[in-house]
Formats: structure tokens, C-alpha cells, sequence
């Protein structure tokens, strides 16, 4: 091949693409490069046949990963205390390679009341199309779990705190109630049921998951490893091989590829999480203990605060919290006037996903999204907390509720 720069005969056209690159040796920076690629080039039909992408002994095929992707897996993976990470192209392709690896016609995936939503319709969606049946159990009761698990079911979702409610589960109680079902007699699949535990919460910085005993940790990259609000991806930890390998074999075939510039954002991203993760906890429990005694507010929810579902067992199980806390309006206040406090925000912008720089909050109707009783009466905003000065935020919220009481319901 190297004759080819001494033989001047290659037209210029064939010598910009076979240019006489090397990747610099001796060249240590902070930083990972980015690698980008489609096609790995080997150096001999031997090589070719030998290199086999299944176990990462070397690099064969753009979609099987790159320099860049290998060190992000392996950052994802020490963060969360686990062996094994697969990349996806958003938190929530991470949620359907789980289902889609895991889950065969005739099987049943059971998933919390108060999970992320676009779980829930993956399995209402296209698990339901492919013959997989789905429960809904309440994460906050074990034995409402216990009494769902059947011969069918193949795989226990969690999550910790439920999305927009955030009641913090027992994760000790749920993931024992799975694996006494998995000593059961009869219960034949070779790995039994599995756990797989919506991590993007906790980050692997609030809890250890793995400690907690599940099978699966998935993570929404876009949110806390990013911290940029400018990019998506997901991540599925484990420290169990022989389902890793199902979880590698699955993203092979449906070809979840990510970019080395996305890659990159969130290797960037995670040099900061920790710090950003204390801060924007530290500025939420402010002002969330602050609004939880404005008159307008019948509650706050956010685990750290006592009264909030599963204190007791945030308490127990974690270190810190995530920037996100909901607050129920007093019965009186019509949804017409929460839409007018949301609308007189001018710091917590409207828009989905969370931490990223920005505050954000969005309205929900939460009795129209979940089966289990919910006990309030009043609207419900699941608040944001970006990286402002705390002071600001607090005026902003205080500026909307006096715009709100003075809106007519
Ligand atoms: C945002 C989010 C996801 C999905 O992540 P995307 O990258 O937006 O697809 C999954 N689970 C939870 C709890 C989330 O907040």
C-alpha cells in the first residue's frame, strides 16, 4: 500500500482518498478524539475473518463502535458500578433494546404505574403487536408486584422516582420480591426474570444500582452526562455477561448506531456531571421547600422532602437527588390559571427533558396517565432546575404565582 505515495501514477482523485494518514502516536491530550467511521479497514483477509465484533476484541464495522464509543462505554459503565455498556441513539431506544432483547411473543413485561411514559406506550405500542402482554403494578406496594408476577413474565421494570410523581420505591423490596418469584418451582428460563432499572435519575451518582441488586441499569445520556440540552442517547449497564450478550446480539440487529460528535458531547458532559449534579441538587431542594409553603401549593413532591412518597427510602438508599420536583396547586386554583402561572414564567422556560442548563416545567394531568389512585385533587407542574442563580428562579416563581392570583380561573 505505501508504494502507492512514491508511485506517482495514482490519479490525484485515487490519492485523495488514499492519503498516507496515521493516527498521531505520542500525542496525549485531556480529551478523547473524535473517530468517526462507517468502514474499518483491515489489513489482510486473515484479519478480516478473525476479528469478531460480539466480544470487542478489535474494531470491524462503524455500528459495532470506534475508539470514541468504546471509551464512552467504558466511562458509562464505571460510573453506574457495572461491567458492560451498550450505546443507543436516546434514552429511549435504551428502554426498547431492553424490551425487544428480553421479550418474545407470549411473554409479559410488568412496568410501574408512574414510569416514564414513552416505556409504557412501547409496550401498549409494539409489544402488544408482537403478542407480549403488559401489567401495570404499583411500585410503591412490593406485594402488588409479587401478585403480577406470573409464569409469563419475563422482565420487571423500575424506576426510581416515578417520573412525574416522584415517589421514590422500595428498589431493596421490589428487586426480592422478583427473585423470590425466580426460586419458584417451575419458573424455567434460564435467567429468570429480569430487572431492569430506569437509572436516569439517579445517574449512577445518587444510588449504586447494581448494590441495590438489578439485573439492567439504562440510562437517558441526554440528561445528566450530556448537561448541554444539545444531544440524545442512552445507555444499558450490566454486569451480567450472558445478558449483556443478548443486549449486544439485539443492538447488532436493529442497528442502533451513535455518532463520534454525539460521543463526544457526552464524554465532554461527563467531566462536569458530579458538579453539576450537588449544584442543581442543592439549588431544588431550595426551591422546593420554598414553594412547598406558598399558599397556592397543596404539596411538593421530591423525595428528599419529608411527606414526599418514599422518604424513608430515598433516605435509606441515596446520597443526592436530581433536579426535578412537582408541585400540586391547591383544588381551588383552575387548570386555566396554572396555564397562566406556567405562561408567566419567564426563567423556567416550557419544554421537555431536564437537566441541562436551562430551568424548564411543563403541566401534566396526572390522573389521565396512571391507573393506580392518585390522591390529590389540584393540577399538577414537574419542575426543572437548570444551573440559574437560585435567587432568580425563586423571584421568577413568586413573580407567576402573583400573576396567577390575579388571573381569573
Ligand atoms: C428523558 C427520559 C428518558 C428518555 O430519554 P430520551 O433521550 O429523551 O429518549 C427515559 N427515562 C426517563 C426517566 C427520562 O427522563
Amino acid at each position: 500500500m505505501s508504494d502507492l505515495f512514491t508511485d506517482p501514477s495514482p490519479d490525484p482523485s485515487t490519492q485523495l482518498i488514499h492519503h498516507p494518514y496515521v493516527p498521531p502516536a505520542g500525542f496525549e491530550t485531556v480529551t478523547t478524539a473524535v473517530h468517526k467511521a462507517s468502514t474499518v479497514i483491515f489489513p489482510s483477509v486473515a484479519a478480516l475473518r478473525n476479528r469478531d465484533w460480539k466480544h470487542k476484541s478489535g474494531y470491524t464495522y462503524g455500528l459495532h463502535g470506534t475508539p470514541t464509543t468504546f471509551t464512552l462505554e467504558a466511562r458509562i459503565a464505571t460510573l453506574e458500578g457495572g461491567k458492560y455498556c451498550t450505546l443507543v441513539p436516546s434514552g429511549l431506544a435504551a428502554v426498547t433494546l431492553v424490551d425487544m432483547a428480553l421479550l418474545k411473543a407470549g411473554d409479559e413485561v410488568l412496568i410501574p404505574d408512574n414510569a416514564y411514559g414513552p416505556n409504557k406506550a412501547f409496550a401498549q405500542g409494539e409489544l402488544a403487536g408482537w403478542a407480549i402482554s403488559l401489567q401495570f403494578y404499583d411500585a410503591m406496594n412490593p406485594a402488588d408486584l409479587a401478585a403480577k408476577l406470573n409464569a409469563r413474565t419475563r422482565l420487571v421494570w423500575l424506576e426510581a422516582p416515578g417520573s412525574i410523581t416522584l415517589e421514590f420505591p422500595d428498589l431493596t423490596a421490589l428487586v426480592a420480591t422478583v427473585r423470590a418469584h425466580n426460586q419458584t418451582p417451575g419458573q424455567a428460563h434460564p435467567l429468570g426474570v429480569i430487572t431492569a432499572l430506569d437509572n436516569t435519575w439517579g445517574a449512577g451518582l445518587a444510588f449504586n444500582a447494581f448494590t441495590l441488586g438489578v439485573d439492567l441499569s439504562m440510562q437517558a445520556l441526554t440528561k445528566y452526562p450530556s448537561g448541554g440540552a444539545d444531544v440524545l442517547m442512552g445507555s444499558v449497564v450490566t454486569n451480567n455477561e450472558a445478558l449483556h450478550h443478548l443486549i449486544h446480539l439485539c443492538h447488532m440487529r436493529v442497528g442502533f448506531g451513535i455518532s463520534g460528535n454525539d460521543a463526544e458531547l457526552v464524554l465532554r458532559g461527563l467531566n462536569t456531571m458530579a458538579l453539576r449534579y450537588a449544584a442543581q441538587d442543592a439549588a431544588t431542594r431550595q426551591l422546593a421547600a420554598w414553594l412547598a409553603n406558598q399558599p397556592q401549593i397543596a404539596v411538593v413532591l421530591h423525595p428528599a422532602l419529608p411527606g414526599s412518597p418514599g422518604h424513608a427510602e430515598w433516605q435509606r438508599d441515596c446520597t443526592g437527588a436530581a433536579c426535578l420536583f412537582s408541585a400540586v396547586f391547591k383544588p381551588d386554583l383552575s387548570q386555566t390559571q396554572i396555564d397562566h402561572f406556567c405562561d408567566s414564567l419567564k426563567l423556567f422556560r416550557l419544554g421537555y427533558s431536564w437537566a441541562g442548563p436551562m430551568s424548564l416545567c411543563v403541566p401534566y394531568d396526572v390522573p389521565a396517565i396512571r391507573t393506580t389512585p392518585w390522591p390529590h385533587q389540584g393540577g399538577l407542574v414537574r419542575f426543572s432546575v437548570g444551573l440559574e442563580a437560585v435567587a432568580d428562579l425563586q423571584a421568577d416563581l413568586a413573580q407567576a404565582l402573583m400573576a396567577m392570583q390575579y388571573s381569573k380561573g
